[in-house]
């Protein structure tokens, strides 16, 4: 679960973290009194789960009234378009009002979980800032990382070798440990996936401070983290994937045009390749789950049914513990709700075929029976060439 800038920066001042003064806003008005309270130079930015809102215009300096409610009206009516946003853009609902910074240097600092290595990483480089991909892509030796035995936490020679690899003047390094415990503190106690500061700066009067900063929940982790799930927004999710939330199902939105409903990870995975592999391209991944039930595969079908870009669906189903008749009825059920004008192909195996292939062949609709994977495979190939 992502927070947005100012939930993140509050989340790291409970830390002891220090972050720049500021408020929140929806319209130009509210934003112009925030202003006015905090005195000027004043940072307008756009509140969107997305990065790289400096380059789009989502944020902009004002150095006095006039300019402050010429960019609050800019960017409150702006659909931001950045490299992490995808083409449709994310409307702007909320502005961050701050009070404006002297920037001495910039840097990056985040930390973030490394599965293939075990550890939590930190990665630092004196290059932070808007250009921080470039200098990763150009010049990658000024970019440092820091395994930290998550079972041993992070230690003064950890803190020390970043300042050297940063190049930290004397006043810097002395607030540094502080600053970098606090930030550990931040990720490990509230179970965060990625806390990213970028520009991290350092001030005309000598201090550190967060410009930016970002934060993502582990959402397995809500349940021991009551006041962090309350921070939830939704709005700028896919709808569809917003809908299939709802019905705990696991549901992703991809580029293709094949939609997918199968029951486990693994054996979605499989199919997702076998689409691949047949020519074609999965317009989602969707797991309903090992013990998925009737409500939750008629919510599921009905989802891939509702996006316009599917052009056929595949149904893979193993039924163990949901038992095949019990999703034949739910296809059904969700397929005469719904006026279905795509091919649907039905692969299912498992406890109670027959009576779901009976349910399947006796519904009147024309459901497209696979035999095993493979016949999935072939028929989904082919129409994959029709499409
Ligand atoms: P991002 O582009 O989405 O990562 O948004 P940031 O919050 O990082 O802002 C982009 C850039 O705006 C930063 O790298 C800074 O250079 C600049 N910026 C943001 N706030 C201030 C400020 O208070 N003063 C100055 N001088 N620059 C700022
Ligand atoms: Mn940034």
């Amino acid at each position: 679960m992502k927070l947005h800038e100012y939930q993140a920066k509050e989340l790291f001042a409970c830390h002891g973290l220090p972050v720049p003064g500021g408020e929140t806003a929806e319209t130009v008005a509210e934003g112009l009194a925030v202003a006015e309270r905090l005195g000027y130079p004043v940072a307008i930015k756009a509140q969107v789960h997305a990065g790289g809102r400096g380059k789009a215009g989502g944020v902009r300096l004002a150095r006095n009234r006039a300019e402050a409610g010429e960019a609050l009206e800019a960017i409150l009516n702006m659909t931001l378009r950045t490299a992490q946003t995808g083409e449709q853009g994310l409307p702007v609902r909320q502005v961050l009002v701050e009070k404006g910074v002297a920037i001495r240097q910039e840097f990056y600092l985040s930390i973030l979980p490394d599965r293939a290595s075990g550890t939590m990483l930190i990665i630092g480089s004196g290059e932070g800032g808007m250009n921080i991909e470039e200098v990763a892509a150009r010049t990658p030796e000024r970019i440092a990382r820091i395994h930290v035995d998550p079972l041993a936490g992070l230690q003064p020679f950890h803190v020390r070798r970043l300042a050297f690899e940063l190049a930290l003047s004397d006043v810097q390094e002395r607030s540094f440990f502080d600053l970098m415990t606090g930030l550990y503190r931040a990720v490990t106690e509230n179970d965060l996936l990625l806390a990213e500061i970028n520009p991290l700066v350092f001030t005309a009067d000598d201090t550190f401070l967060l410009l930016d900063a970002k934060a993502e929940i582990d959402s397995s982790s809500l349940f021991r983290h009551r006041d962090l799930a309350a921070l939830r927004d939704d709005t700028d999710r896919d709808p569809l994937e917003r809908k299939a939330a709802r019905y705990n199902l696991n549901y992703i939105r991809l580029d293709g045009n094949i939609g997918t409903m199968v029951n486990g990870a693994g054996l979605a995975m499989a199919t997702m390749d076998l689409i691949k592999r047949a020519g074609a391209a999965p317009a989602n991944f969707l797991d309903v789950g090992g013990g998925a039930n009737a409500v939750m595969i008629r919510h599921g079908f009905g989802i891939l049914l509702a996006d316009p870009r599917v052009r056929a669906i595949l149904i893979n189903i193993f039924g163990g513990i949901l038992r095949c008749d019990v999703l034949a009825r739910g296809v059904v059920e969700a397929a005469r709700a719904t006026a279905v004008n795509i091919p649907v192909v039905v692969r299912m195996e498992g406890t109670n075929v027959e009576e779901g292939r009976r349910i399947l062949a006796d519904s009147g609709l024309e459901l497209i029976n696979a035999v095993d994977i493979r016949d999935a495979a072939a028929k989904i190939a082919a129409m994959a060439g029709r499409l």
